[in-house]
């Protein structure tokens, strides 16, 4: 058992409820047991004691939107739009393999950890034919790594001959690609209570996957009783490229093939008008707002006020460190504040929706919100204990705001199902340096063997 008491707690649950001093218990089981203001009323001598004094206990992150192979990739055409910069690196992903899909997991989800997330989702659709199974390696990853995982089987087979955007030698054959997904569900899915493990269906893009694999792709998730997931109105071209491809908007294209409901998220939904946001909105289907990757990639702002105003469903995403270098969740929720904000006026985001975003908004956008995204009695024990008594946020009162608007907060401790993650700032299951060093040797061992084009891009 540990008691975590002394501390401000925001629970994120449907009242929002927050106490000034409370605490949070958590069971042998990796559940929450008890929960509220004050000191905890468990007088159990053999429980783990900590003392919250200056930190703030919230739910752990929920990350609904990542590739994190992009990991060994950073920091290439660092100017271009998606379109420039996805035909800049679809050369260099040709030459990944599972040892550098396994470092760039790693290294992504430590990273993530220290941000306080607790669960993540990853959208992996680079499946070059004839290679191993990099989904087992960012299996192992996670496993390594401790953080609740939903991976994503992802999927092109559109390739450039055929219209599409990537080149033909990096998409799969359409069966292919739906015997494989059919395959990592069989293999690896955890349907159980508190799985640590769940696998969703996710053809990546309009641009990079054909009509016919995204309706059976929603077919057999459907069938299997999983979710979908799939990139939708990220840009302007994108939007062109529906236009003149398909005769219709990006939502408008999603809806035609079976892709709107409440089994659906969307990453990005940045260029959505009035009649796709009601479409959204009445069939139940989730957003994943990925506001510093669309600032990276200039995609545009969201209209995340107006997808809450009308009941959709919004997470937050730290989208691939490839368009989003700093890859960190706890940074996202100022960042989706102020992208609102920038929109839409001082008003149109505040900091506790933001920490909803985070939050119980991810949790909806993975199907989870019965499990994690709040702290409350009997759900999982995935908590984020924020230190906010250090330079950076001291003097801020309201514990939410210095955790929205100040710096990065260090984390006193990071729970996944009980399991300590991160304590006092550092990663306790396994060792940042070796993740750094294993994605570093990853990172150089990948651009040396990348095509001229991907040579190019780091000149
Ligand atoms: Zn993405």
């Amino acid at each position: 058992m540990i008691i975590i008491e002394n501390c401000a707690v925001a629970t994120v649950d449907d009242d929002r409820t927050e106490h000034r001093s409370g605490h949070v218990v958590i069971g042998d089981d990796g559940r929450i047991t008890a929960l509220g203001p004050g000191p905890a009323a468990v007088g159990d001598r053999t429980a783990t004691r900590v003392d919250g004094t200056g930190c703030l206990a919230t739910p752990g992150l929920v990350n609904a939107h990542h590739h994190l192979y992009q990991w060994v990739t950073r920091g290439l055409a660092q100017d271009a739009d998606l379109f420039g910069w996805l035909t800049t690196l679809y050369p260099v992903w040709a030459r990944l393999d599972t040892e550098a899909v396994y470092a760039a997991a790693a290294a992504g989800l430590g990273w993530l950890a220290l941000s306080g997330c607790t669960t993540s989702t990853d959208h992996h659709y680079v499946f070059p034919p004839g290679r191993d199974d990099p989904l087992a390696a960012e299996i192992e990853a996670a496993r390594l790594v401790g953080l609740r995982f939903q991976p994503c089987r992802g999927s092109m087979d559109l390739g450039r001959s055929a219209g599409g955007l990537p080149p033909d030698a990096l998409v799969e054959k359409t069966e292919a690609a739906l015997l494989a997904t059919e395959a990592a569900l069989d293999r690896y899915h955890d349907p159980s209570p508190g799985s640590m493990l769940r696998i969703s269906v996710a053809p990546c893009s309009p641009f990079s996957v054909s009509p016919t694999l995204m309706r059976e792709a929603a077919a057999l998730a459907r069938r299997r009783g999983v979710r979908l997931h799939t990139h939708l109105a990220e840009t302007a071209e994108e939007e062109e490229y529906c236009r003149h491809t398909h005769g219709c908007t990006p939502v408008e294209y999603a809806e035609r093939l079976g892709w709107l409901g409440d089994d659906v998220w969307l990453a990005h939904g940045v260029h959505l008008d009035d009649r796709a946001l009601a479409r959204l909105a009445e069939t139940g289907t989730a957003v994943a707002h990925c506001p510093s990757s669309n600032a990276r990639l200039g995609a545009g702002i969201a209209r995340v006020p107006d997808l809450l105003a009308r009941g959709v469903p919004v997470g937050l995403g730290v989208d691939g460190a490839a368009s989003q270098e700093a890859g960190q969740l706890g940074a996202e929720l100022r960042q989706a504040l102020y992208a609102a904000r920038l929109r839409g006026g001082p008003t149109a985001l505040n900091v506790r929706q933001a920490l909803a975003l985070g939050t119980i908004g991810g949790a909806r956008c993975l199907g989870r919100a019965d499990e994690i995204g709040s702290l409350e009695v009997g759900k999982l024990a995935d908590v984020a204990l924020w230190r906010l008594d250090g330079l950076g946020h001291a003097g801020i009162d309201d514990p939410v705001a210095a955790l929205v608007l100040g710096p990065p907060a260090p984390l006193a401790l990071l729970l996944v199902g009980g399991r300590v993650v991160v304590a006092e700032g550092e990663l306790r299951t396994t060792d940042a340096a070796r993740l750094t060093a294993a994605a570093l040797r990853a990172h150089r061992r990948l651009l040396a063997r990348a095509e001229p084009a991907g040579r190019r891009a780091v000149a």
